[in-house]
Formats: C-alpha cells, structure tokens, sequence
C-alpha cells in the first residue's frame, strides 16, 4: 500500500476512534484520551505533503470517511465504476490517487467474502453477528490473554480472515486508549481487516477482567470494521451503548450460560 495511503487511514481510524468517543462516553472523563487523540491526528496531518493535507482538509468538510476501499474497480465511497487507467494506477504501491467524482483517496482492497452462514434475514444489530459469534464464557482472565483468544475465536468461525491479523489488529486498538467504556462493557473493534462485512461478536467474563484504570469489564462486544461500514459501526455501538446503559439488561446477558440463551437477547436489539 502506498505510504501516505496508510498514513492516511491511521488518521481516519483515530478520526471516527475520537467520534466513537464522543458518542458512547459523554458523561465520563475523557479529557486525556481525546487530548492524545487529537495530538496524534494533528501531527500525522503535518507530516503529510502539504497538497495531500490540503486535499484532506476539503474532503473531510463534506464526508466522514477520506480515504475508501476500490473493490472491483469500484469508488466505495460513491460507487462509481473508475475508468480502467485510474483503477489500474490505484493497484500500485507507488500511487496516491483519489476518486475523479468524489475525490476521496482510494486504495485497492481485495474481494470481499461471503459469510459463512445466511442468516440475512434477521433486523437490528443482529444482522452483523450470528448465533455462533456469542461466546458465553471466555477462559483467559488477563486483557491481552481476552483479546487474543476471542480473536481466535471470530476467525475460527469464518467470519474473519486471519486469526493472526485481527487479534494484532485489536490489540493494536486496545494500545491506543482502552475500549472500556464503564457499566462493565468494552467494546474492541479492529479496522481495515479481511472480513465478510461488519461482525459483531459477544463474549461473556462474568469474572471480570482488568482493562486498566479501575474498568473491569464482563461483557466484550467485539468487532471487525471494514473501513467500507466504519459509519454503520458507529450505529451499532450506539445502539448497544443505548440498550446496555440500563444495569438489569446488563445483567440478564450475564446470566446467559449458553449461545442460544444469548442469542435471544441480541436478536431483540435495535430492532
Ligand atoms: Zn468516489
């Protein structure tokens, strides 16, 4: 991938990390982590040629996401089919371009992959999980030991590619600021990643596991962002954020001991 690409992405992750922020955590102190945030884009912004920077500041007032997938010569952001010279040049490392009609960075992703199962049917936020993504009891008891193994246990399922690549992708986001966001909830997600469209697992600690600075989390909701659904994510984190704010919803997921029992909980969600 062309390098200022990448850069670019890392700004768009610590973007939308920074709105997730402001729409699950308003009432709690953040002030550290959105300062170290927004240090962090700032500096990134800089170290780019000061064209692609400008070009970044003009799209960013009009569209959330900047730089987007093309899959199958497509632009998807406004899914127009790019003429074969550009998509041909995008495939090359050595080049920075962007869409001729929205403008927005484009780089080449490969083919998404079909999900495992076909449970389309169902509305809510279980569109984007399966009765096989909710783990009602994890066995590691340590935060990095938690993120690995439920990594593991997504790829295992077949809704993400790489084992390997997703739970180093998690853990990548858990070093940026921790997931936690209180009421015993976590929320780790992993971007840019091979997966069969937004995936949302549910996973169980009832024991509770330390995520530093006093969170102990018992449920992790846990995500795979292809940065194509980065919008439809912040919906489904707040759709979450909004059903588990009230402790006894909380506390009926905990009681769950199996995955059908879980399951029932989910489908009801956001419906
Ligand atoms: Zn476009």
């Amino acid at each position: 991938m062309n390098k200022y690409i990448n850069q670019m992405l890392q700004i768009q992750d610590m973007t939308l990390a920074l709105s997730v922020n402001n729409v699950i955590r308003k009432n709690k102190d953040t002030k550290e982590t959105v300062e170290k945030l927004e240090t962090s884009i700032q500096q990134m912004k800089e170290s780019l040629p000061s064209e692609i920077n400008d070009a970044l500041s003009r799209i960013e007032t009009n569209y959330e996401l900047f730089v987007v997938p093309m899959v199958n010569d497509c632009c998807t952001g406004c899914f127009i089919k790019l003429p074969v010279g550009i998509a041909n040049n995008i495939k090359s490392p050595s080049e920075c371009l962007f869409c001729p009609n929205c403008h927005r960075y484009l780089y080449h992703d490969e083919k998404p992959f079909a999900r495992p199962d076909n449970n389309m049917h169902y509305k809510g936020i279980a569109r984007f999980s399966s009765i096989n993504l909710m783990f009602p009891e994890l066995k590691s008891n340590k935060h990095k030991d938690v993120i690995k193994e439920i990594g593991n246990l997504i790829a295992d399922t077949g809704f993400v590619k790489s084992s390997d690549e997703f739970s180093k992708a998690l853990l990548k986001r858990e070093a940026l600021s921790s997931t936690a966001v209180g009421s015993g909830i976590a929320f780790p997600h992993a971007r840019d990643i091979q997966a069969c469209g937004l995936t949302l697992a549910v996973a169980l600690a009832p024991e509770g596991i330390d995520f530093g600075d006093g969170e102990i989390v018992k449920v992790l909701f846990v995500s795979a962002v292809p940065i194509q659904t980065s919008v439809f994510y912040m919906e489904l984190v707040a759709k979450i954020a909004r059903y588990f704010s009230k402790e006894v919803n909380v506390n009926k997921l905990l009681d769950c001991k199996t995955q059908e029992e879980m399951w029932k909980i989910i489908v009801k969600i956001g419906k």
